[in-house]
């Protein structure tokens, strides 16, 4: 869970990198960095916490240069202490490397060790130092490959990094002249370029490139590097295979509605997830009430395919700022609900049909469910428009261990017991595949348990 942004031959690009970065905060809120380059050296300023409260002014007068990449990060691999926090920056053999990434690899232990042995140091508790360490290690270039002149002493040492890893990775290298995208064959995370006047960007979601009043080119091809510098832009596509594995979970909630990714829009996708619900649904109800921001999309399909009208019965707080670990339950029931109020105006007498995007441990719907009776509501039928969370994922997405899953402990009606609903229903993992173009391009593993790459760090974590 984290959102990655570059941008090459841009006056002031670390101005660029935060305005582009604070677009993708949504993908990351426990650190934000800024790395920029001027040819000469690089800037480099990282710090905890949200992208607009932790960079400040003076900070930005240090990201000198045209060149920067920026990154948020919420934690899926290593602690989340500063150390990991990114972009992470390394004197390599090429001289000053910076990097991001977004995804997770599934062999970071088993590979760390067996270099580990070999006498090679690591600085870092994250995956991400690999894509930098492992640059000094060897160098590949496929037979199929004919490298540009430019490339060829770059070039070799990326493919032999990118050939070691695997898992899910959208990756952007910033060297003094240049940045080296890449994403790995099966795609399971976006990235996209972009253009503004002459310079080139790129980001996790197309939100980062509307906020700067860019245009979104395309998406990074599944398998694909691309190198961008003074003489152009190169593009090599270094890993060829048919088997993609674009993460579904994007559409069900972690990418902004608004934006286009893995070929599709996330808003017709969500609403779509809503509307194959419905037809999947017999109950009747008064009301549609989406559980905001996420439920809204897919209430909205529920909601026209049943013609039953969309109310908002739930009112986010937009105010919400820290809050604390707290020590009893009553207390952090109040922390959940900082956010949501009930409106009572809706819900006083109604049968209530509310529309979440995802159950994954249960809590937060029990306390939403508990609040809408409180304020009045006659039945509840929650919603679900996704199938049940079986399993964690390893590709990049912070759901909890498989222990914690609520599905994978309970039945659905001992759920729906938990929770306190009337009724609950999930949508089908059929219904799910339905609403994207081409299903078997997608991972769906933590919905059916079927893994596209195998975990190879589990039995070295299990010892
Ligand atoms: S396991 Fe789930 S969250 Fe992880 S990549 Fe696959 S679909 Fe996405």
């Amino acid at each position: 869970m984290c959102g990655i942004f570059g941008i090459f031959n841009a006056e002031h690009a670390g101005k660029y990198a935060f305005y582009g970065i604070y677009a993708l905060q949504h993908r990351g809120q426990e650190s934000v960095g800024i790395a920029t380059s001027d040819r000469e050296g690089m800037y480099l300023v990282k710090k905890p916490g949200l992208v607009l409260e932790a960079i400040t002014a003076k900070d930005m007068e240090a990201l000198k240069g045209d060149t920067a990449i920026a990154h948020v990060r919420y934690s899926t691999s290593g602690d989340s202490g500063g150390s990991n926090a990114q972009p992470l920056l390394k004197e390599t053999s090429l001289g000053q490397t910076a990097l991001v990434h977004n995804g997770n690899l599934v062999n970071y232990h088993t590979l760390k060790t067996s270099l580990q042995e070999r006498g090679v140091s690591f600085y870092h508790t994250s995956d991400s130092e690999l894509f930098l360490t492992l640059l000094d290690v060897g160098e590949y270039v496929p037979q199929h490959i004919k490298l540009h002149p430019e490339d060829e002493r770059i070039l070799p040492k990326i493919f032999f990094a990118l050939s070691k890893v695997k898992g899910a990775y959208s990756v952007i290298y910033m060297f003094r002249d240049r940045l080296v995208v890449a994403r790995d064959p099966y795609g399971f995370r976006p990235l996209l370029i972009g253009r503004l006047k002459n310079s080139i960007l790129f980001a996790s979601e197309s939100c980062a490139f509307d906020i700067l009043g860019a245009e979104t080119w395309r998406e990074v091809k599944c398998g694909e590097v691309i190198v961008v510098d003074k003489k152009g832009i190169r593009s090599y596509q270094l890993f060829r295979q048919d088997k993609k594995a674009m993460c579904i979970f994007e559409f069900v909630y972690f990418s902004k509605p608004e934006v286009f990714l893995f070929g599709d829009w996330v808003y017709r996708v969500r609403k779509a997830m809503g509307m194959a619900l419905a037809r999947e649904d017999d109950i009747d109800g008064d009301v549609v009430v989406p559980v905001p921001d996420s439920g809204v999309v897919p209430a909205i399909g529920y909601s026209q395919e049943k013609g039953i009208p969309l109310e908002l019965g739930i009112i986010r707080n937009h105010y919400v700022g820290r809050s604390f670990i707290e020590p009893t339950q009553e207390l952090r029931d109040i922390k959940v609900l900082m956010k949501l109020n009930p409106n009572r105006a809706v819900l006083e007498g109604k049968r209530v049909i509310v529309i979440d995007d995802s159950l994954v441990r249960g809590t937060t719907s029990r306390k939403i469910v508990s609040m809408l009776k409180r304020a009045g509501a006659k039945e509840i039928h929650l919603r679900i428009a996704s199938p049940p969370v079986i399993g964690p994922c390893y590709y990049g997405i912070d759901t909890p261990t498989k222990e914690e899953l609520i599905a994978n402990r309970f039945s659905p009606e001992e759920i729906r017991q938990f929770i306190g609903a009337d009724s609950l229903k999930y949508l089908s993992l059929e219904g799910l595949k339905s609403c994207v173009k081409k299903s078997e391009d997608f991972c769906d593993a933590c919905f059916s348990g079927v893994y596209p790459v195998e975990y190879e760090d589990k039995a070295l974590r299990m010892r």
